[in-house]
């Protein structure tokens, strides 16, 4: 405890402000050092380490000044996942969920939010982590949370075919071999998704039974940017892996 805190007081965390950086105990990065006008607050957030502490550390009369914003979230500009959205997939109501929809959270990379339990589904582009979506495994609300600003669809799966669905669990489900699971975390089509869906020259637009006219609409639009646009005519929500459903999702890109 005696090197964390020689760790910590060594940062010099300007007032204000919150650094995450790798733990000095678990190697993680998953500590984070707060400087609250002068009160220097640590913590890892990863389960199995747990380390925390707190001291004073000596401040100026300039650090109290600027220290009147408030504490700012991070100190990067570049996005980041709290602290407390970890690699560990042991939790057991995470396990189960997983189990009913018949998904691998290890093989799709999720990660798990010990503060609110949530099952996390990062949205990576170009290797990196630049927003994430979270679901509820609890009765906590909203259901579903988003971590960042990105505006990025979730991808899953590393096909040729894009299928566009509304929400995460539908894309883990459907994205294997040709296929790439594009969720957009809503129902409109962004200028963002637009962007993303236009490397793919094929696209099949499934959305929600009850959305017909607005998956119409939006194969529509899409004719724009992807050169072939089909629509999947739904009798479920595709993570119902419904097997009409699936067998018609294999028979259109055979056509
Ligand atoms: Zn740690």
């Amino acid at each position: 405890m005696d090197n964390i805190y020689n760790i910590v007081s060594d940062m010099d965390v300007p007032v204000g402000m919150t650094v995450r950086t790798k733990c000095p105990n678990c190697g993680e990065r998953t500590f984070t050092v707060t400087n609250n006008m002068g009160s220097l607050v640590w913590n890892c957030f990863r389960a199995s380490c747990n380390v925390k502490g707190g001291t004073r550390v000596r401040i100026s009369v300039d650090d109290i000044r600027a220290g009147f914003g408030g504490v700012q979230e991070f100190a990067e500009d570049t996005f980041d996942l709290p602290p407390y959205v970890v690699d560990n997939l042991d939790n057991l109501f995470l396990k189960r969920f997983c189990a009913t929809w018949g998904i691998d959270p290890k093989e799709l990379g999720l990660m798990y939010d010990v503060k609110e339990d949530r099952l996390v589904f990062p949205i990576r582009h170009e290797g990196r982590i630049v927003d994430a979506t979270g679901r509820s495994l609890s009765k906590r609300l909203p259901k579903w949370k988003r971590y960042g600003k990105s505006g990025l669809p979730y991808t899953s799966g590393c096909g040729k075919v894009a299928v566009v669905v509304e929400d995460c669990l539908s894309a883990a489900v459907v994205g294997y071999g040709t296929f790439v699971g594009v969720a957009l975390l809503g129902t409109s089509l962004q200028e963002s998704h637009k962007r993303y869906l236009s490397q793919f020259s094929t696209a099949i637009v499934a959305l929600d039974p009850d959305a017909l006219p607005k998956t119409l609409l939006m194969a529509k639009e899409l004719r724009g940017h992807v050169n072939d646009v089909r629509v999947l005519r739904l009798t479920d929500d595709l993570k119902y892996r419904n097997p009409t459903d699936m067998e018609n999702l294999h028979g259109i890109i055979n056509h």
